[in-house]
């Protein structure tokens, strides 16, 4: 992966699509994404967008925004304007096009300067969104904007491995892990079951959710992945592999049979795509 350092003139963007009810505003550490080749980034949605890749294959490239914290803090309140003017209010979500946790992160720390600058201009809101177990290392700093943060770790089945796909950021048990120790430190924790993979065990599963989050997002690649039907993931390996594990998972319908199992398990603490992301639990 070629790894390189850049700069960036407006660190906060303004969000569209399927992002726009749920924040004001993205806020990408990176260009590019450290996990592009873990598994994630087979079904990332990221990877088809031209504007981020510039042609280069998902995965090969990290551009590090070492300006980003002084971006943030250069033009926090004008778009905190724009987003109570136009939006409500003014929501942030870290991160949509990268990882904010990537393994470079230990490196070159651009999310932990970020949080620290939030911690003088924190959002109204603020969701942090990561692949990674590592996020439970930020626990610290996260604490010191609890009263604006939830963290979302995602968390799309309890198998590590799909049949020929490679492995995923963080294990499945890391990541619990990771859930467990940032809620036991009083943090707002959410699971994002994103895509919604096979589950060998969904009772347990979502059981294990019920123990160390507040509540999960379940979200199906159809209607999840910004395309008509899941066309756009329907074009990798992922639908095929999710067959091979079991039948039917590849269709919307077990994506309700996952939800009703979940609402059983977590009554009133159950997303469903945009709006579960939005911060609606049913
Ligand atoms: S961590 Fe997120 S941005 Fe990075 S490859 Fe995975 S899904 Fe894509």
């Amino acid at each position: 992966m070629q790894v390189t350092e850049t700069t960036i003139k407006g660190v906060l963007t303004r969000t569209s699509g399927y992002l726009r009810d749920v924040t004001s505003h993205s806020l990408q550490p990176y260009r590019g994404c450290g996990f592009g080749n873990a598994l994630c980034g087979e079904y990332c949605y990221v990877r088809h967008n031209a504007y981020v890749t510039r042609g280069r294959p998902w995965g090969s490239f990290l551009e590090v925004r070492t300006n980003a914290a002084e971006s943030y803090v250069r033009t926090v309140a004008r778009e905190r304007k724009w987003a109570e003017r136009e939006r409500g209010a003014f929501r942030v979500f870290l991160s949509s096009a990268t990882d904010p946790f990537v393994p470079q992160e230990k490196k070159y720390g651009v999310t932990e300067s970020v949080l620290q600058a939030m911690i003088t201009e924190p959002p109204d809101e603020l969701i942090v969104q990561t692949h990674s177990a590592t996020v439970a290392d930020y626990s610290d700093l996260l604490q010191e904007l609890k009263a604006c943060a939830r963290i979302h770790i995602t968390i799309e089945s309890d198998r590590d491995r799909l049949p020929g796909l490679p492995a995923p950021a963080s294990s499945v048990a890391a990541r619990f892990e990771a859930a467990s120790r940032l809620r036991a430190a009083g943090l707002r924790v959410v699971i994002t079951v994103s895509p919604l993979l096979p589950i060998e065990h969904p009772r347990a599963f979502f059981a294990r959710c019920n123990e160390c989050a507040d509540a999960v997002i379940v979200d199906h690649f159809i209607g999840g992945d910004g395309s008509a039907n899941g066309s756009r993931t329907r074009r990798t390996p992922l639908p095929e592999a999710m067959e091979a594990v079991q039948a039917g998972t590849a269709e919307l319908a077990y994506r309700e049979r996952m939800i009703a199992i979940a609402r059983e398990i977590m009554p009133g603490c159950v997303g469903v795509g945009a709006r579960g992301f939005a911060g609606t639990f049913e």
